[in-house]
């Protein structure tokens, strides 16, 4: 990975003006955020820079408003929450370039904080218009980037801004970009990735990507069937997308060539209804499903044997639960393995980062998250990085 410059390396910005990208799409109910983990990851930068004088504006985006003005859509909606969690005071600014954000600049103390308007009220933000971009730079002297979850979107302000700017990673981005250095870019060996989730489909990318890059390659959930289907197996009426077989072989074939073993169930947990506790739940072997059942977990002897290829590892990655986690008892072998994850980086063996909406919340279910060395809240661009792209909110950094 190239170097990219942190908050480390700003001289004195006392009364400077600090444009800082960060991720204020947040959850809202009635009018109300009902969840500040964004803001919470912001704050570490925002409140350096607040506290080393800087005057400190955001810059985020809220929904799809698609370049129109949306009310409803207002960032003014989220400065509320925004103060809260801070503890400080923040103004809002009702636009994102041009003569009112200079006049509020004037206002602004060494050490306040502003939030500026939905960046996708202007067409030119995910246009990455150089006219924007150019008018938005103008009233600062610095760009910090600290949204990696928007990373992999070459918009005005996730990209534009740190070719024109001297431009720095803010602290949340330095923890992400360091956590997914150690776990895939200069990860220490042997490697083990957890793929799960319920189709093929949605991580072919990923799975390509990864079979060059890890030991082991740990296939479970809905995906699981597909893969095993390719082998064969007969999968009764479990969730499997049987046109991507042949996908399935060749990825097989691609991780045997590049010496990465993958490790499919061989006992799985069924049911002929998916529901909770179903009076149909059983255990089996692989081979002896029966042609009403459902596989909708992996079997706890085989989640052991999984442990125990884990065991020898140094690094994970995981994404994508191993079963239908949100009914029990499908949550059991992500519970299992997730625990013998957050037992080993505990005593210091491995390094654990994780990534994905369904995952972090199974991490949680399974009350380990806070025991994984690092994970990653960024959807779309956590998924990305799995497959080994490039993201354009990265690469401007480290030029
Ligand atoms: P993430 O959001 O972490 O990327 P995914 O969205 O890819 O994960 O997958 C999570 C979903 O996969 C969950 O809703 C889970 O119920 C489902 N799933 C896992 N295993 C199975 C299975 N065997 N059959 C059906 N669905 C499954
Ligand atoms: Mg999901």
């Amino acid at each position: 990975m190239t170097a990219f410059k942190t908050l480390d390396d700003l001289g004195d910005v006392t009364g400077k003006v600090a444009l800082v990208r960060v991720d204020l799409n947040l959850p809202m109910q009635d009018g109300a955020v009902t969840d500040d983990t964004r803001i919470r990851a912001a704050m570490p930068t925002v409140l350096e820079l607040a506290d080393k004088g800087a005057k400190v504006l955001l810059l985020a985006h809220f929904g799809r408003p698609k370049g129109e003005r949306v009310s409803t859509q207002s960032l003014s909606m989220v400065v509320g929450a925004v103060q809260d969690t801070l503890g400080r005071e923040v103004m809002f600014v009702p636009e994102i370039a041009g003569d009112v954000v200079k006049q509020a600049i004037g206002i602004l103390r060494a050490g306040d904080i502003a939030v500026l308007e939905n960046t996708r009220f202007w067409k030119g933000e995910e246009k990455n218009d150089p006219e924007l971009v150019k008018a938005i730079a103008a009233n600062a002297d610095f760009y910090v980037n600290d949204a990696f979850s928007a990373a992999h979107r070459a918009h005005a302000t996730t990209e534009g801004l740190a070719h024109v700017l001297p431009a720095y990673a803010g602290r949340s981005m330095q923890a992400e970009l360091e956590a997914l250095e150690k776990a895939l870019g200069n990860p220490v060996r042997p490697v083990a990735a957890v793929v799960g989730g319920a189709k093929v489909s949605s991580k072919l990318d990923v799975l390509k990507h990864l079979v060059g890059q890890v030991d082991h390659l740990i296939i479970g959930g809905g995906m699981a069937n597909t893969f095993l289907a390719a082998r064969g197996v007969d999968v009764g009426k479990s969730l499997c997308e049987h046109d991507l077989t042949g996908t399935a072989e060749e990825i097989m074939e691609a991780a045997d060539k590049a010496n990465c073993t993958i490790h499919l169930p061989y006992e799985v947990v069924v049911s002929k209804e998916f529901a909770a506790n179903p009076p149909s739940l059983r255990t089996s072997n692989v081979h002896e499903v029966a042609a009403d059942e459902m596989i909708l977990d992996v079997g706890p002897t085989a989640v052991e044997a999984l442990a125990d290829a884990l065991k020898t590892c140094r690094t994970l990655v995981w994404n994508g639960p191993l079963g239908a986690f949100e009914t029990v008892p499908f949550d059991a072998a992500t519970v299992a393995l997730a625990k013998t994850a957050a037992a080993l980086t505990k005593e210091g063996v491995l390094v654990s980062v994780a990534g994905g909406g369904d995952t972090v919340a199974a991490l949680h279910h399974a009350g380990v998250a806070n025991d994984f060395s690092y994970i990653s809240t960024a959807g779309g661009a956590f998924l990305e990085w799995m497959e080994g792209r490039e993201l354009p909110g990265v690469a401007a950094l480290q030029r």
